[in-house]
């Protein structure tokens, strides 16, 4: 069997576990498939709801990882996090979860084809955050995505895929129905560099997103009493630019419904990219295989893993503050 395959299957099962274990509060669903894989195979994409029904309702946080197939990093953070918080030693971790105060919804792995064939892309040879069909102000030729081919990395494809409509479904069904609250949402991604940077839209332009000061008190906030002062928080552009980011569409999509129905509500995209460069001078034979680059060694895995524990409860918790500190 593929390697990708056996890794896809202990991160399915751990899934299914996370629900057993969250009993009442924690429910799974299959949202949709990927797309199909050349010899006809689709790869069922799972949705978990973490916390009471009216606590999803009222206050939803999002979590996403494994848009791409080789960033497996983000998918065993998500996982973690939520295996911490369900367990029954924890239950003092994240006591908000469990009073009904928040919610938490969380795609793990939104791309299983990717993950089972070792590749970035989805099976047709789509990147999925260049697929949004947004046009970014001079995006870098190439990584910035292109349409010359799918058998080449960063291909933006010409309409949504499976993968990218599921996630619209999902913000659709939990985010935009929401009318009243401040509702951030994380996507976990790992690669290049050696520090951890906490994005904000926008990946296509460098024009400051209309709730930039929302998203500037929100990094200031994190970073209160001296935590979570390693990550570097900005909008993504400032880094680089890219095509097709679906972050981006589903942010510009909610900005237009707050401004039809005047509401104050916000949603709240960020990107987490971990830097796995870090550890490349104590464990340099990481580069010998295909995904070490977008991972951190095996020597250290677990121990950078439980690190952002922390990091997402504390990001969950900013929807646990009045929205009107935020607004204001
Ligand atoms: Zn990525």
């Amino acid at each position: 069997m593929l390697k990708g395959l056996r890794r896809l299957n202990r991160y399915e099962n751990r899934i299914f576990k996370i629900a057993k274990d969250g009993g009442k509060f924690v429910r799974l669903s299959q949202i949709g498939f990927s797309r199909k894989t050349k010899d006809n195979f689709r790869f069922p994409i799972y949705c978990l709801e973490i916390g009471a029904k009216s606590a999803i309702k009222k206050n939803p946080v999002g979590i996403v990882a494994g848009v791409h197939g080789l960033e497996t990093i983000g998918v065993r953070v998500a996982l973690d996090f939520l295996e911490f918080l369900v367990s029954d030693k924890h239950k003092d971790f994240f006591p908000e979860v469990f009073k009904g105060n928040v919610g938490i919804v969380c795609l793990p792995m939104i791309n299983p084809g990717g993950i089972a064939k070792t590749s970035r892309s989805n099976p047709a040879g789509i990147d999925l955050m260049r697929n949004s069909g947004i046009e970014a102000v001079n995006a870098p030729f190439f990584f910035g995505g292109h349409k010359i081919s799918p058998k080449l990395p960063y291909y933006r494809g010409n309409h949504l895929e499976p993968e990218s409509r599921i996630v619209n479904r999902f913000v659709n069904k939990y985010f935009f129905s929401n009318k009243t609250a401040i509702m951030p949402l994380i996507d976990i991604h790992s690669g290049f560099g050696t520090v951890d940077h906490v994005w904000w839209p926008f990946a296509f332009s460098h024009e400051a997103c209309a709730d930039e000061n929302i998203y500037k008190k929100m990094a200031l906030h994190l970073k209160k009493n001296n935590l979570h002062k390693e990550y570097e928080y900005g909008p993504q552009s400032e880094t680089y630019t890219t095509h097709g980011d679906l972050w981006d569409k589903f942010y510009l999509e909610y900005r237009n419904l707050i401004e039809i129905r005047k509401s104050k509500s916000r949603f709240l995209p960020w990107t987490l990219e971990i830097g796995t460069w870090s550890d490349i001078p104590d464990y340099p034979k990481k580069l010998s295989h295909r995904r070490g680059i977008f991972n951190p060694a095996k020597e250290n895995k677990q121990a950078v893993i439980k690190n952002y524990r922390s990091f997402l409860r504390d990001f969950v918790r900013l929807s646990c503050v009045k929205p009107s500190y935020w607004l204001k």
